[in-house]
C-alpha cells in the first residue's frame, strides 16, 4: 500500500470522533438550523474545503437556493438563486449523483452568481446529493480544497456521510412541519365544530323554547279531538330540547367551560329523584324498575344536578332497549374511597364488538337510518364526562340478548381522579 495515500492514525481518529460528534448533534437537537450549520462546517473541515453549504429545491421547483451557508456569507447568498438546468448543484440535483470538478474556470455547468456574490472565485468543487428514501431533498456542496490540492474518494465518502445526516436532519424537520400543521388543523377544526354546536344549540334554544311553550298552551285549550296532535308536538318538541341539552352539555364540557359545583351530595336520594321521574315512562312500557340501595345516605362530594344527568341517561336507555315485561335495578353501595351505582336490566344487550365503542360520541348499535329508537348517541358520552368531571369512571358490562350492566364509580372526597382508574371492575 502507497503509504502517502494513507491516513495518519491520529488523523483519521479526529474525522471518526467528529462525524460521530455529528451523529450526536443531530439527535440532540431539533433546531434545523443549528444542525445544518454544524454538518457545514464539519464537511468543510473534514474535507479541507475553504466553505461548505447546503441548497434545497425553490417551491417553485425551478432553482436552488441556499439553505445551509458559513454565517458570513449568510446576507449574501440568501439572495442568491441556482439554477437547475445550468448548475453543477443542479445536476447533482436532478441525476442523484455527486459531482467532482477539479478546475472550475474550465467547467461549463459551473454556476458563477455564488462566486459573484461572495467575491469568491471557486477553483474547485465537490457536490453530493442529500437522498432520503430515494427522494432527492437537497445538495451538499464543498468549495476549493485548500493548497490547490484535488478531492480525493476518501474527501467523496465523507461527504456522503455528512449528506445522509442531512437527508435525515431535513426530513425531521418536514415531518414536523407536517405534524404541527395537521394538529393546527385539528385544532382549527375542533374550535369551529365547538363554535358551530355553541351558536346551533344557543340560537335552537330560543325558538323552541316559544314552541313549546305556545304548543303546552294550546294543549290545554283545543278541543278533546285535537289533543293527541298536541301531544305528539310536545313531546317531540321535547325530544328535540333534550338533545339540543345534549349538545351543550358535550360541547361545555369539552371546552373546559362546565366545572362542578362540589358539595356533599346523597346518591340515594338521585336514585329516588330519577327513578321517580321514569317511573310513568317505565310503567308504560310494561317494565319494573327497583333498586337497592343501603339505609346510610351514600354522600360523595359533587355536583347533584350532574350526577343526576348521568344517571337518568343510563335509566333512560336501561328503557329504551327493555322489552315490555323487562327488569330494571338499581343498585348502589359503598366501596373504599368510592359509591359504586350500577343499573342493570335484562334487555336485548349489546353485541361485544359494539361494547367498546358505545361511549363514543354519536356511536349507536343500530345504523340511525333503520333504528326503531331516537337518540343521537350522546347519552353515554354525556353520562361519561359527567362522570369523570367528578374524577370518577363509568363502564360497561353486557350479554347480547341477555341484559346490560353500567357502573359509575363517583370519589367520596373530589380530587381522587387517579384513584378510581386502580379500582378494579367487579
Ligand atoms: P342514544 O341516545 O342514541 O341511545 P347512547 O350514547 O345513550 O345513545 O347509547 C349508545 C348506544 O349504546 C345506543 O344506541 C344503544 O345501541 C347502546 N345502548 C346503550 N345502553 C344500552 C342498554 N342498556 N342496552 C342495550 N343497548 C344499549
Amino acid at each position: 500500500m502507497d503509504s502517502e495515500t494513507v491516513l495518519p492514525i491520529k488523523e483519521l481518529n479526529h474525522r471518526l470522533e467528529r462525524l460521530h460528534e455529528i451523529s450526536r448533534t443531530l439527535s440532540a437537537s431539533s433546531d434545523l438550523e443549528a444542525i445544518l450549520q454544524s454538518l457545514i462546517s464539519a464537511a468543510s473541515e473534514l474535507t479541507s474545503s475553504e466553505l461548505s453549504s447546503i441548497l434545497e429545491l425553490e417551491k417553485d421547483e425551478e432553482q436552488l437556493y441556499f439553505l445551509a451557508m458559513p454565517k458570513i456569507h449568510q446576507e449574501t447568498l440568501k439572495t442568491v438563486k441556482v439554477p437547475l438546468e445550468t448548475s453543477v448543484a443542479g445536476w447533482v440535483f436532478q441525476n442523484g449523483q455527486p459531482f467532482l470538478v477539479l478546475d472550475a474556470s474550465s467547467e461549463p455547468r459551473h454556476f458563477k452568481g455564488a462566486d459573484l456574490a461572495t467575491n469568491i472565485v471557486t477553483r474547485s468543487l465537490m457536490a453530493v446529493p442529500i437522498i432520503y428514501l430515494g427522494e432527492t431533498l437537497g445538495v451538499l456542496e464543498v468549495v476549493n480544497k485548500t493548497e490547490q490540492a484535488h478531492y480525493t474518494e476518501e474527501d467523496l465518502l465523507i461527504l456522503e456521510t455528512i449528506a445522509s445526516q442531512a437527508a435525515i436532519a431535513i426530513q425531521n424537520n418536514r415531518m414536523m412541519n407536517k405534524a404541527k400543521n395537521s394538529q393546527d388543523q385539528i385544532t382549527q377544526l375542533d374550535r369551529m365544530k365547538s363554535g358551530f354546536i355553541a351558536i346551533a344549540s344557543h340560537e335552537l334554544r330560543t325558538p323552541l323554547g316559544l314552541i313549546l311553550g305556545h304548543a303546552t298552551f294550546l294543549r290545554e285549550v283545543v278541543e278533546p279531538e285535537y289533543k293527541p296532535q298536541m301531544d305528539i308536538i310536545v313531546r317531540n318538541g321535547l325530544r328535540l330540547k333534550e338533545i339540543i341539552d345534549d349538545l351543550a352539555k358535550m360541547d361545555n364540557a369539552q371546552r373546559g367551560v362546565a366545572s362542578v359545583h362540589a358539595r356533599p351530595i346523597s346518591i340515594k336520594r338521585v336514585i329516588e329523584e330519577v327513578m321517580d321521574s321514569f317511573y310513568q315512562e317505565a310503567k308504560q312500557k310494561g317494565l319494573t324498575m327497583c333498586s337497592n340501595v343501603p339505609q346510610d345516605d351514600l354522600l360523595v362530594e359533587g355536583d347533584s344536578t350532574k350526577v343526576a344527568i348521568a344517571l337518568s341517561n343510563l335509566v333512560k336507555n336501561a328503557i329504551t332497549f327493555t322489552n315490555s315485561g323487562g327488569r330494571i335495578f338499581i343498585i348502589a353501595e359503598s366501596i373504599p374511597g368510592f359509591v359504586k351505582t350500577s343499573v342493570i336490566d335484562d334487555g336485548i344487550g349489546i353485541p361485544p364488538k359494539d361494547l367498546v365503542h358505545i361511549f363514543e360520541r354519536f356511536y349507536q348499535v343500530e345504523s340511525h337510518l333503520t333504528r326503531k329508537h331516537g337518540g343521537m348517541g350522546l347519552g353515554l358520552s354525556v353520562a361519561k364526562v359527567m362522570v369523570e368531571m367528578h374524577g370518577g369512571r363509568i363502564w360497561a358490562e353486557s350479554v347480547e340478548g341477555k341484559g346490560s350492566k353500567f357502573t359509575f364509580l363517583l370519589p367520596i372526597k373530589t380530587g381522587q381522579a387517579d384513584a378510581a382508574s386502580q379500582v378494579l371492575i367487579s
